[in-house]
């Protein structure tokens, strides 16, 4: 059975095909520019990366240019369109509706629909997508998976902001979290690495990336997490402030003139790693620019190192304590020194990091030292937790 799994962005669409019987990627690839001019790259499982301009007026358009290539002589994997199953869509925000993956109906649609002022960025293009798909492929069931649905199961301490009560109720003003399908593969790993239930541990899972957010995860669930109501909140990212004081907003529209949109803007995307290096929002480029003497970039740096950090201390205190450290997504798979720096001083809760398997890069590793509380690299893969959630749907 094969499923093509989406993720829409407003000018780009992201996209796998699995086989599931074999577990493998048929084929993966990406539209860029969508509603510009458009750009396609395909690669169609070993052969080589296919990639060319065409026209891409809409999403439907970069749809109907997928399908082609995908049952293409030159470069397909699949002889027609019937060999898609089903299609697993990323969503970014699911509200309370949605405390799992859902297979998708004209009333998911309208739910999805109700909290788009919550992700106003991010759930208009995922809805785009979806309805693409419906204009291209017919009647071929569809599943959401939403960033947000592992983090139901958070406690009200945790979810709720400490503002009048009614912002919440009337306006839906909480903590929701994000990254969800991450967190819940990357715990799931954990635990089979380990060789332990899940129900067992209390695992911290820190997915660091261009946006970056931790997760405690005790017994299998979610009990809090570092981003907010949107993913500007938790730890400072590639270009987001993260957590602030929120008096500066007004005080920077007085001091500098701005509106509260401007610096909101600001705090989105000139702020966190770009902002205070002046450099990149890119931990390579930090790291480079570091190394050669450029004071900016280390306080980053530092900065980045820390405020992980202080998030390990403050969830291990949600939960009483911490059995595993986890470590993904590109920085967190990646970058080795940005790993040390964190765990330097978390000796007291019993990290020692072994240099030597702290040089592994991308691949499942435990870079503890013998006896150590475990610290272990786990690349994430949303979009395989995607096609199995949407498979466990639609069969
Ligand atoms: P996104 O949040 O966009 O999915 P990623 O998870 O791909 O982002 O992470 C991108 C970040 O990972 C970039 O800042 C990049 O510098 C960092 N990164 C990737 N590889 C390395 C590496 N080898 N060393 C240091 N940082 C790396």
């Amino acid at each position: 059975m094969n499923i093509l799994v989406i993720n829409a962005g407003s000018s780009s669409l992201k996209y796998q095909l699995f086989d599931m019987d074999s577990q493998t990627v048929l084929a993966k690839g990406l539209f860029e520019r969508i509603g510009i001019d458009g750009k396609v790259k395909h690669t169609p499982g070993t052969r080589p990366l296919y990639e060319a301009s065409v026209a891409l007026p809409d999403h439907a358009a970069a749809i109907r240019t997928l399908i082609e290539l995908l049952v293409s002589k030159e470069h397909g994997v699949i002889a027609s369109m019937s060999e898609i199953s089903a299609v697993g869509h990323r969503v970014v925000h699911g509200g309370e509706a949605f405390a799992a993956s859902v297979r998708i109906t004209d009333a998911v649609l309208n739910a999805i629909e109700d909290v788009v002022p919550l992700a106003p960025l991010h759930n208009p293009p995922n809805l785009v997508g979806i309805r693409a798909c419906t204009a291209v492929m017919g009647d071929v069931p569809q599943v959401a998976v939403f960033d947000t649905a592992f983090h139901q199961t958070m406690p009200k301490e945790s979810y709720l902001y400490a503002l009048p009560y009614e912002y919440y109720t009337e306006n839906k003003v909480r903590r929701y979290g994000f990254h969800g399908t991450s967190h819940r593969y990357v715990s799931e790993r954990a635990a089979a690495m380990l060789g332990k239930p899940i129900e067992s541990l209390k695992i911290i899972t820190c997915h660091l990336g261009n946006g970056s957010s931790l997760t405690a995860i005790d017994g299998g669930r979610s009990v809090d997490t570092t981003m907010g109501m949107t993913p500007l909140e938790g730890v400072p990212m590639g270009t987001r402030s993260g957590l602030i004081d929120p008096a500066i907003i007004e005080y920077l529209c007085g001091a500098r003139n701005m509106t509260v949109k401007e610096v909101t803007d600001v705090l989105n995307k000139r702020s966190g790693m770009l902002g205070v290096s002046g450099v990149s929002s890119d931990f390579r480029d930090l790291h480079e620019a570091a190394d050669s003497g450029n004071e900016r970039a280390k306080v980053a740096l530092d900065i980045f190192a820390q405020s992980v950090r202080k998030s390990i201390g403050g969830l291990a205190a949600v939960m009483g304590g911490v059995d595993v450290i986890v470590f993904t997504a590109g920085v967190g798979e990646n970058n080795c020194p940005m790993r040390i720096m964190i765990c330097e001083k978390l000796a007291y809760m019993g990290v020692a990091i072994d240099a030597e398997k702290n040089k592994q890069r991308g691949v499942e590793i435990n870079i503890a030292k013998e006896g150590a509380l475990p610290v272990l690299v786990i690349p994430t893969n949303e979009e395989l937790v995607i096609a199995h959630d949407t498979l466990s749907l639609v069969k």
